[in-house]
Parts: C-alpha cells; sequence; structure tokens
C-alpha cells in the first residue's frame, strides 16, 4: 500500500469512516481502492485486476461496463434530471418502470412503491403493514416475524428485522414488535439424522409455536429473502418455504419476500418466489433492479395490501410517506434499461446454466480439508471453512478462518466476502464457464495455501 502523506490510502484513512468496517484496525490495514472496472472485472488503485466474485454486493448483475446504462443515464439526466412522485405528480420513467414491475411479477400484484435502498424498502414495507393493520380495524396486529440470520438492511426497523448480532449490538435493537424465529440452515441446526424435511417441519413447528404463543391476532406479516444472503447463503431446506406458508395461511399472517438479492436472476429464475414457489403479498426489490449503477428500490404490494392502504390514505387524506429521491428518474431509467439487458441477453437463463457449472465447482471444493460444507443455487453460493469437518469447529475465533482465506483469496485476484467463516460467491450474471473455474482455481490455491498456516 502507498504510504505517502498524501496518497488516496493516507488521505482515506485520514477523513473517511468506512461501513460495515473496524474503524480502528482500518488504520492499519488501510482501504482497497477500486479505480475502474470492466465486465466481471475490477482494478485497483495500484493496477492489479481482481474477479469481482460478489458482483460488489450482490448487485451488478450486468457487469461493470455497459455502456447501456451510461446511455439511459445520459439521456434522462439532460431530458428531465429529477422529478417526484408526491402529490399526485410524477414521470415517465417511473409509469414504465412501475407497468414493467408489475407486469413482470410471477404472483398477481396491484402496484409499485418506489425508495432508494433495500433497508428504506423494507422500512416501508413494515410500516405499510402497521397502516393496513390500522385501517382494518386491528390495531393489535403489528408484530413482524424475522429469521435469526436473516439480513433485511440497517435502519432502525430494517436492522431489527436483521437477525444477525453485529446489527444490534449497541444499537439497541431489535425494537419492540420484531420477533426472530429459527434459521433454515440444515448442516449447522439439524438435529442427529435429521432430512431435510424433517427440519423443515420442525422450524415450521417453531413458527406456529411462537405464533400461538405470541397470540395469533397480534402477528401481521413473516418476512423472508427466498435465498438468505448476507446471513451466510443459506439456501432453504427442502420443504421450507411450502411448509412456512401453510402456517402464514393458516394465520392469515402476510408473507413479505425479500427479492434485494435473489431478484432478477441470481437463483436462476427472474425471482426467488418463483425458484421456491412463494405467494408473496409484498416483493422487495433493490440491487440488480439497476445492477446498482444508481440507487433504487421497490416494493410490489398486492391488493390485499394496497385496498386497505388506499382506503386509509383517504380517510387520513394522504399516505404520509415517501423519500425526496424515491424512484428518481434517472435512477428509474437506468433500472428499466437494465432490466431490458437481462430480458434481451438471456441473463436468467445464464445464471441457471453458468450457475449449474458455478455448483459443480464449489461441489469440488467440498473434499477439502478446510471445507465443512458447501451450498448454493444457480449464481450465488458459499463455502463454510471449519478447522475440523468431523466436529464443525472453527479454527480459532469463528471467523478467523474465514478472514484469512478472504485475504489470501484476494492477493490471488477474486473478490469474495467472508461472513464469519462463509466465503460468498455471487458474480455478475454475465459471466462463463472459463471465468467460474478462473474463480475456482483460485479458491482451490488459497485454500492450499491457508492449510500450511493452519495445520
Ligand atoms: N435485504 C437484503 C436481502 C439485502 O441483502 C440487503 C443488502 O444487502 C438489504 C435488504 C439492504 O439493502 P441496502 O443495503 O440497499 O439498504
Amino acid at each position: 500500500m502507498d504510504t505517502q502523506p498524501n496518497s488516496p490510502e493516507a488521505r482515506d484513512k485520514k477523513y473517511h469512516m468506512h461501513a460495515y468496517t473496524n474503524a480502528r484496525r482500518h488504520q492499519e490495514v488501510g482501504p482497497l481502492i477500486i479505480e475502474k472496472g470492466d465486465g466481471i472485472y475490477v482494478e485497483d488503485i495500484s493496477g492489479k485486476r481482481y474477479i469481482e466474485a460478489m458482483s460488489g454486493l450482490w448487485s451488478v448483475g450486468v457487469g461493470f461496463s455497459e455502456q447501456r446504462l451510461v446511455d439511459a443515464a445520459t439521456r434522462q439526466m439532460s431530458k428531465l434530471p429529477f422529478y417526484h412522485n408526491f402529490t399526485h405528480k410524477g414521470h415517465s420513467p417511473l409509469v414504465d418502470l412501475s407497468e414493467k414491475l408489475v407486469n413482470m411479477a410471477p404472483v398477481p400484484m396491484s402496484k409499485a412503491f418506489f425508495t432508494n435502498s433495500g433497508s428504506e424498502a423494507n422500512d416501508t414495507a413494515m410500516k405499510m403493514i402497521w397502516f393496513r393493520s390500522n385501517a382494518l380495524g386491528q390495531p393489535q396486529r403489528k408484530k413482524i416475524i424475522s429469521r435469526k440470520r436473516a439480513y433485511h438492511g440497517v435502519t432502525i426497523a430494517s436492522a431489527s428485522l436483521t437477525g444477525l448480532l453485529n446489527n444490534h449490538l449497541s444499537f439497541d435493537l431489535p425494537i419492540a414488535n420484531v420477533l426472530h424465529t429459527s434459521s433454515p440452515h440444515h448442516w449447522r441446526e439439524a438435529l442427529p439424522g435429521e432430512t431435510e424435511q424433517q427440519f423443515s417441519t420442525r422450524l415450521a413447528d417453531d413458527l406456529e409455536k411462537l405464533i400461538l404463543a405470541e397470540g395469533p391476532e397480534t402477528i401481521a406479516a413473516f418476512f423472508g429473502e427466498p435465498v438468505m444472503g448476507a446471513g451466510g447463503v443459506v439456501v432453504p431446506p427442502a420443504g421450507y418455504w411450502e411448509k412456512i406458508q401453510a402456517v402464514l395461511q393458516k394465520y392469515d399472517i402476510l408473507l413479505v419476500a425479500d427479492e434485494v438479492i435473489c431478484g432478477f436472476g441470481r437463483t436462476g429464475n427472474m425471482f426467488g418466489t418463483e425458484t421456491y414457489a412463494m405467494k408473496p403479498d409484498i416483493m422487495v426489490m433493490s440491487k440488480q433492479i439497476s445492477s446498482s449503477y444508481l440507487p433504487i428500490s421497490a416494493m410490489l404490494i398486492n391488493d390485499k395490501v394496497f385496498e386497505p392502504l388506499a382506503d386509509e390514505s383517504n380517510r387520513i387524506g394522504t399516505f404520509g410517506h415517501g423519500f425526496t429521491a424515491g424512484g428518481h428518474p434517472v435512477a428509474a431509467a437506468v433500472a428499466l434499461e437494465n432490466i431490458a439487458i437481462i430480458e434481451e441477453r438471456n441473463l436468467v437463463a445464464n445464471a441457471r446454466e453458468v450457475g449449474a457449472h458455478m455448483q459443480k465447482r464449489l461441489a469440488r471444493i467440498a473434499s477439502h480439508d478446510l471445507v465443512g460444507e458447501v451450498r448454493g443455487i444457480a449464481l450465488i453460493g458459499a463455502m463454510e471453512l471449519v478447522a475440523d469437518k468431523a466436529t464443525k469447529a472453527p479454527w480459532g475465533a469463528a471467523g478467523a478462518l474465514g478472514g484469512l482465506v478472504n485475504g489470501i483469496l484476494q492477493q490471488n485476484g477474486v473478490i469474495s466476502r467472508n461472513m464469519g467463516d462463509a466465503l460468498a460467491f455471487c458474480p455478475p450474471l454475465i459471466i462463463n464457464d472459463k471465468q467460474v473455474d478462473d474463480i475456482f482455481d483460485a479458491v482451490e490455491k488459497s485454500l492450499d495455501e491457508a492449510a500450511k498456516q493452519v495445520k
């Protein structure tokens, strides 16, 4: 790293507090400053090239150099750089995007509502659900169930929905009315000899017990990612969504599918909702909606949600919620063009086909001494690192081995992300088989290098 006092690295340490970073350790470690990107690759400030095997933050679906998105942004920026959708106003990109999203939805949806981030969208979903309960004359129906290891964002409400310790500790979270049911990670949580189906049945029973203990009339909604992402890529066990949804239907509880990572092709279908036959009342989307070229997020709501909201807004005189930049015209134009690219280039089919190759390469490393489990579907996956395969024990502190291997892998030219001891892989949807091989050749090499330090 450059140590000149005026180097970007030195100025970063002096002036910039990073997200999701140990702020003290950053002073020793310093930043990795990424300067440019093309396709699945990014280049740092020293000219070193990496495969971005996380698509940035699970998000740059079409890759890092898509000129059509630059052109769409430029056109819209020149025509109408800003307008909003408050108080009956609107603009064409948002009309077009609303129509597109409602028509794309794999289950009947009524309206689209726009925000700027996944966190804001989940926060908004929670507010809509509370507003709806009041509209229906059920003010006691305010509790929301999420899951341990879920990730739904970082605002006060969405961080409460998130089921990860680091998002709660010292933030005084979660807030009241948010409950967390069991995590669906079979390898970690199943009882000895328990099949995936049996495990799913037990988790559905856990959910029902929680609902009954709290009072079914107090539970408004259940939030879930079709495949958990930031909790370590947890693919639902066989039968999971079917059994969970049966319980939700029994007690008339809304289902919110958080498609922020799964949406727009990641699991080999346009939405994770299709992959797992989910029937959500609200779908939350962001990230790959615009390949993160600009911030935008959206929620689709069905009539069961929209109609009471409309009635309540009529009673009060407004739906008193919305963000200045929610559904920004330039971001909406980029999202429309991005979705067109995903469709025209068959990137969902590519995720399925190249994803099958990625899952094969993941399966191959399962036999490595340091790998306890591999998991995934299509173009999302993870390997869980252990010091002892039989006991599943970590190497020293939890996350130490994940950090070690992730660092070596980065030196070897691949950017992944370790969530504790799970290393995730979520490459751009445009990736091909040969590039998947490049990633996993580097992963195998890095595991061998790490093994020398661990043994
Ligand atoms: N929901 C899911 C499933 C996510 O993965 C994320 C971010 O990683 C969020 C919500 C929060 O999105 P944002 O970081 O845009 O607030």
